[in-house]
This record gives C-alpha cells, structure tokens and sequence, in this order.
C-alpha cells in the first residue's frame, strides 16, 4: 500500500481508503470486512450518520474494538440536520460515543451543494463555528468539508481558506467537472480524498461500457478507474464504498500499482467523456422523500443507459426491472410525478429529474 500526505495535516494516508456506505445487514461480517481493509494496510476510514440506515458508524465502532493497525477516522455532519453550532455539538458528541473514540480525526462539513449552503454553513451560530469550538476543545482534529458543487464553487471554498482538505465526487467519467476544484487545493496544499471513485456503482455496473480505460489484461475495470484517479496531481486519496471482503481485495491491490495513466490513454479518456456523463445519477438514493413514493433511483438508474449508450439499452433496462420484480406493478410510475421540485432540491447531482420521469413516461413502456 502507498500513502500520502494529506494537505499540510502531517497525516499520511493509504491511496485507497474505506467508503463505509456500502454494508450489508450482516454486522458482523461488516467487521471482518473493516479488519480485512485495515489488515491490508487500509488507514482512513470514512462514515456518516445516516449511512447504511444509521448504523454505518455504529458498525464502525465495534470493529474499531479491536483493530490490526492504526488508522483514522472520518465523520460528517451536514446543514440540514444540524443547522446550528450547538447541534454540530450534539452530532460530534454522538459519533464520538458511536465510533467509541475520543477524538475524531477528519471531520466533515457535509454535502455542500452550492455556495448559498456554503454560506449557511459558516453563518454566525451555525454549524462551522460549532465544529470550530469543539476543534478547539480537542474533540475533532482536522476541519474538513465534502462536496458536490461545480468545479469552480469548490475552488471559491477552497480559496477562503477554512478547511484543510475537501472530498469530493470525482472519478473517470466526471473528472473534468471537478477539476478546478482539485487545482485549487493543489495550490493551497490541502488534502483531497475523492468520493463516489467508482460512480457509485456506476462503473462495476457497465463495466463493458468502462472496459476501454483499462491499460492492460490483468487489472480490472474497477482497479483501472481508482488508478487512474490516483494517477492525479493533487488527489490523495479515493474512497470506494466497501461491503464485502472480495471488493476490499481487488480494490485495495491498487495501493501496490504504479499509479500512472500513459498519455495515449489518457487522450482515449478524455474523448470518450460528454457533458452527459457528469449528468449520470449515482443511485446515491438521497432524493427519495417522494411525496408520491416513485423509486427515483430506479428509474434514473434505466436513463443513465440512454447517456452512457443509447435508448434502445434504456428500454432493455426498464423491461428487466419490470420482468425480475425490482418495479412492482403497484409501484408508483414515472407518470405520477407532480413536479413538487422537493427530488430536485435533494439531488447531490442537481440532475433535471422532472424532465427525465417525463421523457420515461412519453415512453410508455411503464
Ligand atoms: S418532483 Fe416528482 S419525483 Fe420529484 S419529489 Fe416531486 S413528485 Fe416526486
Ligand atoms: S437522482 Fe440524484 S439524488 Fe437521486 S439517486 Fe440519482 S443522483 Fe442520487
């Protein structure tokens, strides 16, 4: 495994850490799989509150118990749920009790959208002067935030110089779109982990569509996609989400890869990425407070195939929802939006959603 400074932390980092969004409802399997990671030079692992039906940190917390080696730790706590200083404070005091530490080593200002949430963060009483305060009394080392905004707020951030590290969403089909943020934290010095290294499941998931980025026969296409982000100036580390041992083993060999990207693939690269792949939903799920109950993700998992190929594989998607019961025909359909918006304003991407349920209805095939 090969680590890394992150920023001006002094903390050296494995190049592939641990996404802890992916476990299954085995928990303790879920341990085993933390120790595999850890066991295999992994140091950084990343949770949440709310991750995997709120039980991601604790989970954390229990195979913290008895770790192999050292490590660190990264939490979040974002606006909408802790809107002011003092409920950062409650949030870090119940993660602290969670992951069963009395320190937590990177924490997050979580899923920054856009600037006007930046704002919001760093108002007078909210949650950037609560996470200061508690800095200050020792309970968190480094300040950090996490993002999904475009290329150039990240660098507006970066630039204001509160936080010593991002992480943020960036892989092999949307790289571009981030890149000035990444610039920006090469020129500050700051850390930079990269979040959803994989599209969220997007790559494993059309690895022929992928197949082209790899170099050469023995690496995977998931190996070739973390590679080549950490074949990035200025990146520190990627974060593939992990739920099982077999995920933790291939991802992790890419520690011991030269992580290079030779110029003739790189240009393969670069032509083979469209504006509509920074437009893919991730099937993140954070979108689905419904008030008509549509399975958004599902439903945007099907159109990812009309942006990555075409419309006849949207359709051939849609018919194996249909066939193998993953849409139930009680299930509400794309038809039964009432464009609320409510999908729109959660959507980490900023995807067009309302547009994209009504280009599946005129189809017809729902
Ligand atoms: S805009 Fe449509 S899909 Fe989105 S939350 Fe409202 S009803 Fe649901
Ligand atoms: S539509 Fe947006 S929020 Fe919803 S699952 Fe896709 S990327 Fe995530």
């Amino acid at each position: 495994m090969q680590y890394r400074e992150y920023g001006k932390t002094g903390k050296k980092l494995s190049v592939v850490g641990f996404g802890g969004m992916r476990f299954g409802k085995d928990e303790d399997y879920a341990q085993e799989v933390v120790h595999r990671a850890n066991e295999l030079g992994v140091n950084y692992f990343d949770t949440a509150p709310f991750y995997c039906d709120d039980r991601s940190e604790i989970i954390f917390g229990k195979a913290f118990r008895n770790m192999p080696k050292d490590f660190y730790v990264s939490t979040k706590s974002s606006l909408s749920a802790d809107p002011t200083g003092d409920d950062v404070r409650r949030r870090i005091e119940t993660s602290l009790k969670r992951l069963g530490r009395d320190k937590i080593d990177f924490f997050h200002m979580w899923c920054i959208k856009d600037l006007e949430q930046y704002r919001g963060v760093m108002a007078p009483g909210g949650p950037y002067e609560g996470a200061l305060k508690a800095k200050e009394e020792g309970l968190l080392e480094h300040l950090v935030f996490s993002t999904h905004c475009k290329g150039e707020d990240i660098r507006t951030i970066v630039e204001e110089d509160h936080f010593e590290g991002v992480l943020l969403g960036y892989n092999v089909s949307n790289y571009p779109f981030r890149q000035e943020g990444v610039n920006a934290a090469i020129e500050k010095n700051a850390g930079v982990v990269t979040m959803n290294p994989l599209g969220g499941g997007l790559i494993p998931e059309h690895r022929k569509f992928f197949d082209f980025i790899r170099e050469n026969d023995q690496e995977t296409v998931n190996q070739a996609a973390l590679r080549f982000i950490l074949a990035q100036e200025g990146i520190t580390l990627a974060i593939p989400g992990m739920g099982t041992i077999e995920e933790v083993e291939e991802n992790v060999a890419v520690g011991d890869f030269d992580l290079k990207v030779s110029p003739k693939k790189l240009k393969e690269i670069e032509e083979n990425i469209t504006d509509s792949m920074n437009t893919l939903c991730t099937t993140c799920g954070y979108c689905l407070k419904c008030p008509q109950d549509i399975k958004i993700h599902k439903y945007l998992e099907s159109y990812n195939l009309k942006l990555l190929k075409d419309e006849e594989e949207m359709k051939k998607r849609l018919k194996m929802l249909k066939d193998s019961g993953r849409l139930k025909e009680e299930d509400a359909k794309p038809g039964d939006c009432i464009a609320c918006g409510i999908c729109e304003d959660l959507c980490t991407q900023k995807l067009p959603i309302i547009q994209r349920l009504k280009e599946l209805d005129q189809i017809g095939m729902l």
